[in-house]
């Protein structure tokens, strides 16, 4: 056993290694490397001088060692990650995925100057979101449109500019949280207004909206009840109606739908989605909704409606508070453009191709991944899955779906923890002790990482 000394005297020095081929391709930044190098010498030193080793490992394996430490590191704040959960629009995982023209206009709009308030042709100053207003007038049909940065803000605006200091009525089957903390009664507080809820939880008729009635009274809202559903013995008023009670009084009708579906959901098997452009239709004076949910785009939310009324919203100090960045605006854009055709909004979205998938397309797609990681020399099966939208969007509704499920002598928990604990982690869900990974919100331009990884864990 060679001594001590003479084991410390081959460590490499900090600044050989930092040219080692291994590190150079990292990726990562050099103060990230020294600091990981530092630390993985600085251990080797200590365990030759307990006696614990009698060897030191050659430079591209202190370099590997190195790389997972800084990784690690690097690692704790926002990564990519597989969605093998079969959620489409899974508020944890940040729901919709953008298309890769919205993903294009982002990085355009990030890296460089942009036109966001400026007016090219004339040389002054312009406005940040007339285009994607335009756009949302042609898609939907509605008079007038505004951005706001998601759309809890977007109800805020339009209670605190329409209805601040009056009584809005509301029935008590819609009185929902939706997730993170979004409660519709804190809400109307919120914006000054006092709630008159009317009806019962599973039951709320026209003339109990009539009788809640006053000089105070300065809206009627419907908000749609997105993440769970009331089944049997119910009624409910539709926005025909309400609009038909707002009209004779004079007092607007407002309907937040939610998801903001912008083409039919019903070719996808989805029935009680409601569509801005059909509210606006049956006589809603404002509709909102969320960009990033079955629309496909990015964190924002929509306000559509009558002129006058967004005119109006437009004027609120918080709109100015609640106002999109470029990032939404170039991703928005990108996204809207694919609507005048919904063919190509199915093909390019990814929320909808993901929707418009056969189910034997994606059987197709799990043997496809099963082959591969067989032939990595891992051990899975394809079982039959359910999928769901998820991000608050169609309770209830389940697509069949199908996975890949590692064979059942392994531990489901113990598999989905080194899954989850890969440099792009694969997110699962385990059921009746199996782990799934569902395979429709899953990029084909991942199987191999995620045949690789699989392969590698359930050998
Ligand atoms: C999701 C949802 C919201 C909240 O939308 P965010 O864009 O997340 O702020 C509000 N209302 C309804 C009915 C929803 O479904």
């Amino acid at each position: 056993m060679r001594s001590a000394e003479a084991l410390l005297r081959q460590i490499p020095s900090v600044d050989r290694l930092l040219a080692n081929e291994i590190i150079m391709r990292s990726g990562l930044y050099r103060h990230e490397t020294v600091e990981a190098l530092r630390e993985v010498l600085m251990e080797l030193r200590e365990r030759i001088i307990a006696g614990e080793t009698d060897a030191v490992p050659n430079d591209d394996e202190l370099a590997r060692r190195t790389v997972e430490l800084a990784n690690a590191r690097a690692r704790k704040g926002l990564r990519r990650v597989i969605n093998a959960t079969g959620v489409l629009l899974h508020s944890n995982l940040g729901r919709a995925c953008l298309s890769q023209e919205a993903a294009l206009a982002v990085l355009d709009a990030a890296s460089g100057y942009s036109t966001l308030e400026y007016d090219a042709e004339k040389g002054m100053r312009g406005s940040r979101s007339e285009h994607i207003e335009e756009q949302l007038c042609e898609i939907t049909g509605c008079e007038a449109a505004l951005v706001a940065n998601n759309n809890a803000a977007a109800v805020l605006l339009i209670l605190s500019s329409i209805a601040s200091g009056g009584n809005v009525i509301i029935s008590r089957g819609e009185l929902v949280e939706i997730g993170g903390g979004f409660r519709v009664p804190d809400i109307i507080a919120q914006c000054g207004c006092e709630l008159r809820e009317v009806g019962t939880t599973n039951k709320t008729r026209l003339s109990d909206y009539a009788d809640a009635i006053d000089s105070n009274t300065r809206a009627l809202l419907k908000v749609h009840s997105s993440n769970f559903k009331i089944v049997g013995f119910t009624q409910s008023v539709t926005v025909r109606e309400l609009a038909g009670l707002g009209g004779m009084h004079g007092i607007p009708v407002i309907e937040d739908v939610g998801s903001g579906a912008l083409i039919d959901m019903r070719r996808f098997g989805v029935y009680d989605e409601p569509m801005p452009g059909e509210s606006l239709k049956n006589g809603a004076d404002i509709v909102s909704f969320s960009g990033d949910k079955l629309l496909g785009g990015p964190q924002c939310g929509i306000v559509l409606g009558r002129k006058e009324h967004i005119s109006a919203m437009k004027k609120h100090p918080l709109y100015r508070a609640f106002r999109v960045g470029k990032m939404t605006v170039a991703a928005l854009e990108a996204t809207l453009r694919v609507y005048a055709d919904p063919f190509v909004a199915e093909r390019d979205i990814p929320v909808l191709a993901m929707l418009a998938i056969t189910e034997p397309a994606l059987r197709a797609r799990a043997e496809k991944l099963r082959g591969e990681i067989q032939n990595r020399g891992g051990h899975v099966d394809v079982v039959h899955s359910k999928s769901m939208m998820g991000g608050g969007a169609i309770p209830g509704l389940e697509l069949d779906s199908y996975a890949i499920a590692p064979t059942a002598e392994h531990c489901a928990e113990e598999i989905d923890g080194k899954l989850r604990a890969l440099p792009v982690p694969i997110i699962g869900h385990i059921e009746k002790d199996r782990l799934l990974l569902d395979v429709r919100a899953m990029f084909e331009d991942d199987f191999g990482y995620i045949a690789d990884s699989v392969a590698e864990i359930t050998k």
